[in-house]
Formats: C-alpha cells, sequence, structure tokens
C-alpha cells in the first residue's frame, strides 16, 4: 500500500460515504410514494393502507411510513407489536393495525402505542373479550379465513359471532379482513371462492369497513376492493401478478463494488467447488456481496443443487452490459463475468437489482420472489434515500 495508490484513488475524498461503500442500496422515496398512490388511484373508492411490516419490506421503516404518511395513508398493518411500537412516531394519529394479534403478556405495548390488534383465533378474541371486560372498549379487526387455512377465524366462528346476542356492546370491531391464498393468479377458482366466502362475513358484519384485497388482489377487479386495500409489495416496486408487465416503479437499487478485476485461462475454474469451468479465457470481477447480504446462495451461476432445474443464475449489470454471476456465491464475495466489457474496473458498482436488472428477475435467477429479496437485504448495505422532492 503506497501513498500514490491512495492518491490515484477519486474516492478517496469521500471515502467513508455511499461514493465509496462496498455494497450501497439507493432507496427512492419518489417512486415508492408514487407506487402508493397508484396502488390508491387503483384501489378506486376503497381507503388505501400502507403495509410496512418486515421494516417496510426490508428498506427502512422511518423513511417509508413518514413517506407514505405524508402522501395520505392513515392505515397502516405491521406484523407484530413491537414493529407497531416502532411506526408509531412516524405515523402519529393514523390506524396501526398488528396483524399477529395480541395474547396475554403484551397487552400494555397495544395500550402504550395505540395499536389495533387484529383477532385471529377464538383464543385471541377471548382474551380481548376478557380486556374489554376489565377496561372498556377499544377497537380491534377481525381477522377470517375464507381459504388459504393460515390465520383467522373460521367463517362458522365469525357469523356466528356476528349473530351472537351476548356479545358485549363494547366489543365494536372497526375491521374485518380476510387474506387472499391465489391473487397473483388471477384465474384461480379459490379468488371467487374466498371472495363469496368474505362477502358473507361483511354482510354478516354491517356498517364494519372490510378489507380483502392485497397487491395483486387490488388488480382482481373493483368487487375485491370493499372498503380498504392492503397494497405492500407493489407499493416497493414489486411484482404483484405472475405474467403480468410490472408497472410500478423500480423502488431499491443495490449495488456492489468491484474489489478487483482477475484474469483467468480457459480451462481454469472459479469459486468454491471448482463448479464453474471457464471455457475461454475471462475476466472476473469480484464485488464485496454475498449471501449474507441477502444475495441469495441459489443464485449462483453453477453449483447449488438447490436451484438445478431454472436454466442459469444471477445476472448483474454493469457499464449498459448485463454480467452473468459467475460459479457460487459465497458469504461476502460474488463473481460476475465481465469478459466482454470493456473497461471493467475496481471501483465500479454492479447493479445486483433496480432500474436495469428487476428485483422479480434477480428473485427468480435465486429460485425466490421478490418479498424474499427485499426482506433479506442486509444490514451491510449503505442506504441513501432519495428524497420525494428532489
Ligand atoms: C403482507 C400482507 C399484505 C400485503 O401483501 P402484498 O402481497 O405485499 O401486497 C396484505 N395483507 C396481509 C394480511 C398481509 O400479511
Amino acid at each position: 500500500m503506497t501513498d500514490a495508490f491512495f492518491a490515484s484513488d477519486e474516492t478517496l475524498s469521500d471515502a467513508d460515504g455511499f461514493d465509496a461503500a462496498c455494497l450501497r442500496a439507493t432507496i427512492d422515496l419518489g417512486a415508492l410514494r408514487d407506487n402508493w398512490l397508484t396502488m390508491r388511484r387503483l384501489s378506486g373508492s376503497a381507503r388505501t393502507a400502507a403495509v410496512v411490516k418486515a421494516n417496510a419490506y426490508g428498506l427502512g421503516i422511518e423513511a417509508v411510513a413518514e413517506t407514505l404518511y405524508a402522501a395520505g395513508a392513515r392505515d397502516f398493518f405491521v406484523a407484530n407489536a413491537e414493529e407497531g411500537a416502532e411506526l408509531r412516531p412516524f405515523a402519529p394519529d393514523a390506524r396501526i393495525f398488528v396483524l399477529a394479534g395480541l395474547w396475554p403478556g403484551i397487552e400494555s405495548v397495544f395500550l402504550d402505542y395505540g395499536l389495533v390488534p387484529v383477532i385471529n383465533s377464538e383464543e385471541q378474541l377471548a382474551f380481548f373479550m376478557g380486556l374489554l371486560a376489565e377496561h372498556g372498549e377499544y377497537p380491534c379487526a377481525l381477522h377470517v379465513d375464507t381459504g388459504m387455512n393460515r390465520l383467522g377465524l373460521s367463517l362458522p366462528e365469525a357469523l356466528a359471532l356476528a349473530d351472537d346476542p351476548s356479545r358485549p356492546a363494547s366489543f365494536s370491531p372497526v375491521l374485518v379482513m380476510s387474506h387472499l391464498a391465489c391473487a397473483d393468479t388471477p384465474d384461480h377458482p379459490l379468488n371467487g371462492r374466498q371472495l363469496d366466502a368474505f362477502r358473507q362475513v361483511s354482510k354478516a358484519f354491517e356498517g364494519v369497513d372490510a378489507s380483502l384485497a392485497n397487491s395483486a388482489g387490488v388488480h382482481l377487479g373493483t368487487e375485491y376492493h370493499f372498503d380498504l386495500t392492503r397494497p405492500g409489495i407493489a407499493t416497493y416496486g414489486g411484482q404483484a401478478v405472475n405474467g403480468v408487465a410490472n408497472t410500478m416503479a423500480p423502488v431499491v437499487t443495490a449495488e456492489a463494488r468491484i474489489l478487483q478485476v482477475r484474469e483467468a485461462r480457459a480451462g481454469e475454474t472459479a469459486s468454491y467447488g471448482a463448479a464453474a469451468m471457464l471455457t475461454r479465457d475471462s475476466r472476473i470481477a469480484i464485488v464485496g456481496a454475498g449471501y449474507s447480504d441477502g444475495y441469495h446462495r441459489g443464485g449462483s451461476g453453477a453449483g447449488v443443487p438447490l436451484r438445478q432445474s431454472l436454466p442459469k443464475g444471477a445476472q448483474g449489470f454493469l457499464r449498459g452490459c448485463r454480467v452473468p454471476q459467475l460459479g457460487r456465491i459465497t458469504m461476502d464475495l460474488t463473481l460476475f463475468d465481465v469478459t466482454d466489457v470493456p473497461g471493467a474496473k475496481a471501483g465500479d458498482y454492479i447493479e445486483l437489482f433496480g432500474p436495469n436488472l428487476s428485483i422479480t428477475e434477480a428473485a427468480a435467477a435465486a429460485g425466490t420472489i421478490d418479498y424474499e429479496l427485499l426482506t433479506s437485504l442486509g444490514h451491510r448495505y449503505d442506504r441513501l434515500y432519495l428524497d420525494p422532492e428532489d
């Protein structure tokens, strides 16, 4: 390491900053806002919630919640009470629904932060009724399972509850909801069956707001919208409906810095397991991102049995070119074949996904979905939030 080496580094002046980060993610809050507004427009007369569970699909609860609150969102969904408590400062007077519901030992979090539990089972309902008897009126949502067999009261349980004359007056749900299992596959017969079942629920709880549609559900048509829609992935730029062109703006650009470009000869192999055999003299770029950053090992160009049913591994984007990922993706490092990219050099950034390479494609190459790619974005990313007003 000589002084001359450092002196020649253009990024020296910003060595601690984004421009020199090993791994960086740019999050376009303007695109996020526009996507949410698009989902609101598509939701017609229904209100549109913001689904910000899992640290806002991995993008950061604070920036995302502030942006969507400023855009007009007043109904938020989180996975659990801890997430709700974290969200509260950024959505001061909004309704925050907690999807996991409520059980003994965490009720104070709900009260302290004004969180609305989504009641998912008879057991949760009984506990909640006990709280009402003790503390008086408190809002809740009722989740009814209409065919997914995940969380929720069964349809008969929900209908019986609606008709139960012994229901205490303090029990006044502000929302009835259900979740679609196959909304991303519009022709699936389960969609219609769930719609029919949910219509019964919404009718039985007349006067209570009803909510059925996630992102894909919004695209199924007006009859799926009811009073409140719950788009998540579309807001974050992800693919909602299988096989339909994604018109959402990309929100995240993930990039990894080239640490070294090396020359290798035809007949040599690359990365662990010697799984990639070079068929030509090659230039290999090694970037500082790996599976511990959420760049899934399943996307490896070779040598990973997990994804052997798919023809090829992940790609990157560099200087206007697609570059194939080479050999196994490792914990902190990933190899790309940059033989065909003139001028590729250390210090360049390879786009892992973003405007030039969709998260849907990057996820598919790793045998997974946009949701998982986003929510596993690692802690080592240097994050830059582009302000919506810029
Ligand atoms: C995550 C979630 C959503 C949002 O789903 P997307 O497919 O991301 O739009 C809506 N409702 C419930 C109950 C969820 O768990």
